[in-house]
């Protein structure tokens, strides 16, 4: 089997997401690009992670095409392939359809950058992409825009999209989102959150990148 160790990658970390609450049952979809940047390995459509091995893992190039792998390829490749093309910076992708943070989606309202973890991780607000119907391209390109400069977006209506330079990066954006969705909706209670100033964002989020969590 091709590509055995990043398949393997993977399906452990679909584990870790279930188990993480992140997502519930088949919802939701991992992604990792291979060493040459022209393949990923994708998680496959609507399986059970619990029941996921290495080779039901599908290799794709960043086309769209089916490069290795018997299953069908999860409906939302072209969001994957999509911000591949247009990302140069990261390695991984991940999205899921937590609750707060689809709940946020769902109302189409960005994520204000106001907790020091979502400023380091994400790099700002959570945007909330435009919406398209899900498995287009369209929802990617749309994707991608509002994924400029951070690492985390909201799909409106929809869920969640993680990248980051490894998996589990773009898994750690994903449950940072959810924890950052579930802070401003219980700061609605006491007056909203009060968002931090873009200086101390960008001060936040270099260190973020520059002096730790890398991965080469
Ligand atoms: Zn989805």
């Amino acid at each position: 089997m091709l590509y055995i160790e990043e398949r393997k990658e993977i399906v452990e970390m679909g584990k870790k997401m279930l188990n993480s609450a992140l997502t519930i049952g088949t919802w939701g979809n991992i992604s990792l690009l291979l060493d040459n940047k022209e393949f990923f390995g994708i998680t496959p459509s609507g399986m059970d992670y619990n029941q996921l091995t290495p080779e039901d893992i599908v290799i794709m190039d960043l086309a769209g095409n089916i490069v290795d792998g018997k299953k069908k390829p999860s409906i939302e490749s072209p969001l994957h392939y999509t911000i591949y093309r247009e990302r140069k910076d990261i390695k991984a992708v991940v999205h899921t359809h937590s609750i707060y943070a689809s709940a946020m989606a769902a109302a189409r309202k960005p994520i204000p950058a106001a907790v020091e973890d979502l400023a380091q991780i994400v790099g700002g607000s959570v945007r909330v992409a435009e919406y398209y119907l899900p498995g287009t391209e369209e929802l990617g390109k749309a994707v991608v825009d509002a994924l400029q400069d951070r690492y985390g977006a909201l799909l409106a209506n929809h869920g969640v999209v993680g990248i980051g330079r490894s998996l589990q990066e773009a898994m750690t954006v994903c449950e940072i989102i959810e924890k950052g969705a579930r802070i401003t909706i219980a700061a609605q209670g006491v007056g909203g959150v009060v968002e931090l100033e873009q200086e101390d964002i960008d001060f936040m989020r270099n260190f973020f990148l520059n002096s730790y969590g890398q991965d080469n």
